[in-house]
């Protein structure tokens, strides 16, 4: 089922270690350097409180959209690169402090469930440092439950996000 009337591929990023501006300026650049990804538009820098384990710092994040003629899967890996080259290390620990986090929140109205990924990003609901960014570069989005993605940030709590001037 179609669920999306503006179709985009869509790109979360974050980052609480080093200097997490520069990270997601310079992942911003990667991805748009890439020979076979244009960036279309790009969200506002948030900083956000820590999901997870509180004892690390504060979150920059941001959303971008992309035109790739990249399968899923293939977008997916060049994320991944991206990150290992901006230093970050997998660890055990989930939602653990990183250097980069490049998530592949929406490809279109495709739905992937596979063991590598899964489409869209199991995590935007209830994700204010996803949808609030989200929302800026496409208000009119259609969630997968069919919901505007307003209803999304309704249910969201915002106290702790601050738009940048980035
Ligand atoms: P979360 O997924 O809750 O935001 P995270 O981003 O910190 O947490 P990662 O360590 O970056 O999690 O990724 C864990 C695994 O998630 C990766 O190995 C990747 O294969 C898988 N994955 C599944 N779907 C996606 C997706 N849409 N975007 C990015 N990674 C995905
Ligand atoms: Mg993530
Ligand atoms: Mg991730």
């Amino acid at each position: 089922m179609k669920y999306n009337p503006s179709p985009g591929i869509f790109i979360g990023l974050g980052a609480n270690l080093g200097d997490p501006v520069q990270q997601l300026t310079d992942a911003l650049a990667d991805i748009d350097s890439h020979a076979d990804i244009k960036l279309l538009e790009r969200s506002h820098f948030y900083s956000s409180a820590p999901m997870g384990p509180k004892d690390q710092p504060n979150y920059i994040n941001a959303v971008c959209k992309v035109s790739t003629n990249l399968l899923p899967i293939d977008l997916l890996h060049v994320l991944q690169a991206i990150e290992l080259s901006h230093g970050r290390v997998r660890k055990a620990e989930r939602w653990g402090a990183r250097t980069l986090d490049l998530d592949l929140l929406l490809y279109g109205n495709e739905y992937i469930k596979t063991e590598e990924l899964t489409v869209p990003h199991y995590g935007m609901s209830g994700r204010e440092f996803v949808l609030v960014p989200l929302f800026e570069i496409q208000p009119d989005l259609i969630m997968p439950n069919n919901q505007p993605i307003a209803h999304w940030i309704r249910e969201c709590d915002l106290t702790a996000l601050t738009r940048l001037m980035n």
